[in-house]
């Protein structure tokens, strides 16, 4: 058989150890798992009321447009439900948008430590990924903006930053918007929104009416805390949310995935408090670096990237071996891991298995 050639050799992607195997391969008895940026605190309640409705109908194929939920997170955000489309995880959205906009030879600009579903999904296109450097572990707009071609087809900024938490305050992103040529898209990826608390964090949703080549994106994995059911968002103008439909397929989400996102988008009290538990993690964490004399970026996100000073694959090793579950292996950032911001209690494991982690390597602290 011959497959399309340039998907032969594709890295795949490696996801944070799943917690069963960790217990099993390391005989440990409690694993937190740290890895994957998931809410510590789970789902809102509603969430699990909505899903055991939801039972008796798993006959029933889900309402493919899913008009309900579109309708209500359209009255949640201020928009039109023309400027919505769902998908399996925002992950799907980030596909679709590639299967519509990139051909082979297309080039697609992104930073050079991201999110690597930009990449992987313009590599099955078969368009070419420009990386441009990242900055003090920041989007370089201005380097970005270098980058642009005739060729260039789709930006991708992930604001805040995964891995690094960094993001690009409103100002900046305006004028980057401002001088982007207008038939280019840019994807605002804002996968962890809800968590950024700085003034200056820009809302895409804002931006849209003025930039209508923009496409922001968002999710009910992150702060929802609803990432086994995979459903997330992109919100555009609707000649783009039309062209992105094309390429869905007709039943891409579930109904106890739209029943529970729906239920838990009535639920501000529970984000809110999410949200606020989350900051308090980060100054926990932030402070515990500093006392351990690690260098770390800022994040608006819920994890923090750090510098261990030694391998983050040897660190990576230690902590699995205490039980806690963190993700090293960042190309340009060799002796960094990223930790997702747990509860306290999560935390204070983890700073203590971190502790005893950079003794074992001889790293004074
Ligand atoms: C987690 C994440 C997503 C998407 O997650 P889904 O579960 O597919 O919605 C998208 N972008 C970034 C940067 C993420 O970290």
């Amino acid at each position: 058989m011959k497959p399309k050639p340039h998907i032969v050799d594709l890295p795949v992607y490696k996801p944070g150890k799943p917690i069963e195997e960790v217990k099993k391969e390391y005989g440990l008895e409690k694993v937190i798992k740290l890895a994957s940026n998931e809410n510590p605190y789970g789902s809102s309640p509603s969430a699990k009321a909505a899903i055991m409705a939801e039972l008796d109908n798993l006959y029933l194929y889900p309402d493919g447009s899913a008009v309900d939920l579109t309708a209500a997170l359209a009255s949640h955000l201020g928009v039109k439900s023309e400027n919505i489309i769902f998908g399996c995880g925002s992950d799907e959205i980030i596909a679709l948008i590639a299967r519509a906009f990139l051909m082979p030879g297309d080039e697609t600009i992104m930073a050079d430590q991201t999110f690597s579903v930009y990449k992987s999904n313009a590599d099955i296109e078969g368009a070419v990924s420009i990386e441009v450097p990242l900055l003090n572990g920041t989007h370089d707009l201005a380097a970005m903006l270098a980058a642009v071609s005739d060729k260039t087809k789709v930006i991708w900024i992930c604001n805040p930053n995964n891995p690094t938490g960094t993001f690009v305050p409103e100002p900046e992103l305006r004028s980057f918007l401002d001088a982007v040529p207008g038939q280019v898209m840019v994807v605002l990826d804002e996968a962890y929104f809800e968590y950024a608390t700085d003034l200056s964090y820009p809302d895409g949703i804002k931006l849209l009416d003025r930039y209508p080549n923009l496409v922001v994106l968002r999710t009910f994995s992150k702060i929802y805390g609803l990432a086994a059911l995979r459903i997330g968002y992109g919100i555009g103008n609707p000649g783009i949310i039309r062209l992105i439909n094309q390429v869905r397929e007709p039943f891409n989400t579930s109904r106890i995935a739209q029943a529970a996102a729906l239920a838990s988008l009535g639920d501000q009290e529970y984000v809110q408090e999410c949200r606020k538990l989350n900051a308090g993690g980060r100054l926990q964490l932030q402070a515990e670096f500093q006392r351990l004399g690690l260098i770390h970026f800022p994040s608006q996100g819920n994890f923090i990237m750090v510098d261990v000073r030694v391998p983050a694959s040897e660190i990576f090793e230690s902590l699995l071996r205490k039980g806690v579950i963190v993700r090293a292996g960042h190309r340009l950032y060799p002796t960094w891991i990223r930790v997702t911001v747990g509860s306290r209690e999560q935390n204070k494991a983890f700073i203590a298995a971190l502790e005893a982690a950079l003794m074992e390597q001889g790293v004074r602290v």
